[in-house]
């Protein structure tokens, strides 16, 4: 794992701690968000494959 991993939502550079990454349920691809998105169940997109979720 990289630092420079970056949140889906708004694309800020993800602090260590309060951000998570999963993976797409569409294509797997690792999405990450920031604490700030995660607490503010900020909508997401997969930049891989464009699928959207809460
Ligand atoms: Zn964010
Ligand atoms: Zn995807």
């Amino acid at each position: 794992m990289t630092a420079k991993e970056r949140c889906t939502s708004c694309n800020a550079t993800l602090a260590v701690e309060g951000s998570t990454g999963f993976p797409c349920p569409v294509c797997a691809n690792t999405i990450y968000r920031c604490y700030r998105c995660r607490e503010q169940s900020i909508a997401y997109t997969c930049p891989k494959c464009g699928f959207q979720g809460p």
